[in-house]
């Protein structure tokens, strides 16, 4: 049952891993939570902290598979405003405020404020399921869902504040390429933030881990999603992957400034942000 990616030609590592989020996007949810014993959701909580996102702020979020960094991105932003909201009534109380704000209705402050979120992904499967859930839970205005390359992205320049990547930079092929094309549709000034497994600095937390992730990982695959390669391959892209410098100096390479990363779960998981100057 030997996953080797070592020996698989470039184009072939593309195919299986568009075979793996196929064969399991409607488990993928389930996989997340049961695999990480929930804790996922605090690191994607930790990077829309770090984010800190403001109303108008327009995101990417790519790999973006079934939305949870496009949902929380756009609760984020809802409870931003709901406070800017409660604030600026507030102050209209007083009449300074009147005198300095004739010319401005607040429908206008709320229009230019929309924020959006586009989800793009190279597995249809993927965008299938987050688009459905984005549905029935009623959370679909100022969302978008497209089917891209994260080495070619199917965007202009210069579009976005932020762009995302969580736990999809390690599938793809060549990681450089995907880092210039991050470059290129983000706005001057604009952010780079990517969640994605790393190196675990505690030696005994590194043995834990090694034990759960070679030993339980394939088996839950096996158990919930009836798919024990594809959960064995999830195992060896995390193994391949840069650690935390080594990923810091590629970002550094493509071009993008003040790049830094903070350890989550003692390095289990990193997350890298920098900026477009
Ligand atoms: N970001 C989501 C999350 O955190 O739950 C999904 C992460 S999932 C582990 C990885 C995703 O990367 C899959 O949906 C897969 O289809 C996508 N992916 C793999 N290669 C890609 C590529 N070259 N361009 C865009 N997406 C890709």
């Amino acid at each position: 049952t030997h996953f080797g990616f070592e020996t698989v030609p470039e184009t072939e590592k593309a195919k299986r891993v568009y075979k793996v989020f196929e064969n399991v996007a409607q488990k993928y949810d389930i996989m997340n939570d049961a695999m990480s014993l929930g804790i996922h959701r605090l690191w994607k909580d930790m990077l829309l902290h770090v984010m800190h996102p403001q109303p108008g702020v327009r995101l990417l979020d790519v790999a973006g598979g079934t939305g949870d960094i496009a949902f929380r991105f756009m609760e984020y932003v809802r409870s931003q405003q709901e406070r800017q909201q409660r604030r600026a009534a507030r102050s209209m109380q007083t009449p300074s405020w009147e005198d300095i704000s004739t010319n401005y209705t607040n429908e206008d402050v709320e229009e230019s404020k929309e924020s959006r979120a586009v989800v793009c992904d190279i597995n249809k499967e993927m965008l299938k399921v987050g688009k459905e859930k984005a549905d029935s839970m009623g959370i679909s205005a100022g969302l978008s869902w497209v089917v891209g390359d994260a080495e070619e992205l199917p965007f202009d320049d210069d579009q976005f504040d932020i762009y995302t990547i969580a736990f999809g930079i390690r599938n793809v092929t060549h990681i450089d390429q995907a880092l210039q094309e991050a470059l290129r549709v983000l706005k001057p000034g604009g952010r780079f933030m990517c969640l994605e497994f790393s190196k675990v600095t505690n030696p005994v937390l590194a043995r834990l881990y090694d034990a759960y992730s070679f030993q339980m990982i394939p088996v839950l695959g096996e158990v919930i999603a009836g798919d024990w390669k594809s959960y064995q391959y999830l195992v060896e892209s995390i193994r391949k992957f840069p650690d935390q410098e080594e990923f810091k100096g590629m970002i550094e390479d493509a071009g993008f400034y003040c790049v830094q990363y903070y350890n989550l779960t003692g390095g289990v998981v990193a997350l890298h942000s920098g900026f477009k100057l």
